[in-house]
């Protein structure tokens, strides 16, 4: 289990710079947890309902690259348009790894597409 969770916080690290890992650090572990708790069908149905919504809203948007919230993008949450640099009204994609940001009840989507739900 502790090595299962190591290789997914080094796998995330890879997306995010340190100062960001550090002022999550409740929210990744929390989420990694979860993810493990829903892999073993300990999540609760309304937990599960939830996290499966967010990974649906995350499916559909221009800003997931694999399992990532690619931080090289852009995106205006009103007009959906996607930018490659920074501009005002845009907020750029977190870096995080999707399947655990999802399942981290304290997450919020950086284009606020989700969160807030627990
Ligand atoms: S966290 Fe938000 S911005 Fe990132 S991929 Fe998911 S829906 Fe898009």
């Amino acid at each position: 289990m502790y090595d299962l969770i190591r290789n997914y916080a080094i796998n995330y690290a890879i997306n995010m710079d340190l100062k960001d890992i550090y002022d999550n650090r409740s929210a990744i572990l929390g989420g990694h947890i979860n993810e493990l708790r829903t892999v073993a069908g300990l999540a609760t149905k309304n937990e599960m309902a939830i996290f499966a919504l967010r990974e649906k809203i995350c499916h559909s948007c221009a800003l997931k690259k694999g399992n990532t919230c690619n931080p090289r993008k852009w995106i205006n949450s009103t007009t959906l348009e996607v930018s490659d640099t920074a501009k005002e009204g845009f907020v750029r994609g977190c870096g995080c790894r999707l399947s655990a940001k999802q399942k981290s009840k304290g997450s919020i989507c950086p284009a606020n597409f989700w969160g807030n739900e627990f």
